[in-house]
């Protein structure tokens, strides 16, 4: 086997080490295989419903999963927890704006909260929503407001190796191509994510989104952000666009967001908190409506759900996210693990992206179908071999077509490690690269499983299967 600790140098680069010390430690559960084995049955071969103790490390989602920092902590002592008007709040909403570039902001509990809100406020029923791919709790809430979802992304991010720089963009041909089908007055608005989740935390370059804007513009349509992993993204737009490499992250991340009419955030996912969401807009119908809706369903619009301390640490977070080196570590730790496992012929998602490494579950598993879960079967058989935990982003995750009732085949069938920001080690991601190649070198005698529970909404959450 490979001498992992040499790989810096045998890939003919220098090592780098995270930009962070520890100051306080949790201690993990060692399982057996035994343990693992009962534990997996218990949660019906879901990783989502195996319990956090029973997990050695815990890759199945970088949300809310962050280290915070020691400014962070301190700052939630400066909690101020009034029900109206909280100071924090009005820090959180200068970060915002001062960061993202955004003129009104509406506090919310986390990302689904504002996907709620304005989808409620900017789709009318039977109206289209082109996006750069869907993304799961996105698209419900754009369907539950009577929108439809349309996929516009480029060819190349349905091509697992296709090397393509910026597989996240839009493809303009087939905006205008809706355009000219159904009419610019039938769009709600396009619904932009940097990066893509669903496509391996693939990067839409600076280029795109001005190309973008500029065809909007003819068209009277508007451009809302899925800023989730934003910061991610204007760090590929540094290490890979033209023009950009001396730019630092907080300009090219303001940058895009100006082409942009408003944004949704999850919070807990480039900000750096445990919980938090947040909506912004620069024009003030929509706003309006969505100021006047969060008192429904999150809380007033001075908290939004969340506590004044939860603001005040991702009033912090935001300015820590931003930082160049913060950025390039956190990416560079997803990009260490990518090179272990890749340099074992693992196939992969291609380029590597901002978050995670996405195993590719039908090049893995080429004796199983679709049907057979392959994916869900990889990230069963990782936590049975050494106790890590993945995520599905395939069959299970797609869920099933709203008019035919039968499952989505989506062309990816991945296997995601998501890396929380700032918690483990690269010795972390070496025994998760090891786990990887045992799962892999025994590829031939997995089977796959069959689902025995489903409920109705986000399948994949809650749903069950057994071995077949
Ligand atoms: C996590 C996520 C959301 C939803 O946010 P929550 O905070 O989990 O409600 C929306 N979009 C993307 C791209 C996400 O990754």
């Amino acid at each position: 086997m490979t001498d992992l600790k040499t790989t810096g140098q045998q890939l003919g680069r220098r090592s780098w080490a995270e930009p962070w010390k520890i100051k306080m430690v949790e201690p993990l559960f060692m399982s057996t295989p035994e343990q693992r084995r009962a534990a997996m049955e218990a949660a019906g071969y879901n990783t989502f419903l195996l319990k956090s103790e029973d997990v050695y490390i815990d890759l199945l989602t970088d949300s809310g999963t962050s280290a915070m920092s020691d400014r962070q902590w301190a700052g939630m002592m400066l909690g101020d927890e009034a029900y109206a008007g909280s100071r924090n709040f009005y820090r959180l909403e200068a970060a915002i704006q001062q960061y993202y570039g955004y003129k009104y902001i509406v506090p919310t509990h986390q990302g689904r909260g504002a996907e709620n809100l304005i989808s409620q406020a900017a789709i009318k029923r039977g109206q289209y929503v082109p996006g750069n791919m869907y993304f799961t709790t996105t698209r419900l809430h754009q369907e539950l407001a009577g929108g439809i979802f349309v996929d516009v992304i480029i060819d190349e991010a349905h091509d697992s190796t296709h090397p393509h720089p910026f597989k996240g963009n839009v493809d303009l041909d087939k905006v205008q191509a809706l355009i000219d089908r159904v009419g610019a007055a039938n769009i709600a608005y396009i619904s932009l994510a940097g990066t893509v989740n669903m496509a391996g935390g693939q990067p839409v370059s600076m280029a795109n989104v001005r190309a973008l804007r500029a065809l909007c513009d003819q068209h009277g349509i508007r451009i809302y952000l899925d800023a989730t992993r934003m910061v991610e993204n204007a760090f590929f737009i540094q290490e890979r666009e033209e023009g950009y490499a001396d730019k630092p992250i907080a300009a090219i991340l303001k940058e895009f967001c100006a082409y942009t009419d408003g944004a949704w955030m999850s919070a807990k996912k480039d900000n750096l908190v445990n919980i938090g969401g947040w909506l912004a807009l620069n024009h003030e119908d929509v706003f309006e409506a969505a100021r006047n809706m969060v008192v429904v369903y999150e809380g007033l619009h001075t908290y939004g759900g969340m506590a004044g301390r939860d603001m005040e640490a991702l009033a912090i977070g935001i300015e820590e996210c931003v930082e160049d080196q913060h950025i390039r570590s956190r990416i560079g730790q997803v990009r260490y693990l990518g090179e272990l496992i890749e340099q074992w012929g693992i196939p992969i998602v291609q380029p590597i992206g901002g978050h995670a490494i996405f195993l590719d579950a039908r090049a893995f598993y080429p004796h199983l179908a679709q049907i057979d879960f392959p994916a869900q079967t990889l990230a069963a058989e990782l936590y049975l071999d050494g106790g890590v935990r993945a995520m599905e982003r395939g069959i299970v995750s797609a869920g099933r077509d709203p008019e035919t009732g039968d499952h989505r085949y989506p062309k990816l069938e991945l296997t995601r490690l998501t890396i929380p920001r700032r918690v483990y080690t690269q010795s972390h991601m070496d025994v998760v690269a090891e786990s990887v190649k045992a799962v892999y070198d025994r590829r031939a005698e997995t089977r796959g499983l069959t689902m025995t529970y489903e409920p109705q909404y986000l399948r994949f959450f809650q749903c069950r299967f057994a071995p077949k």
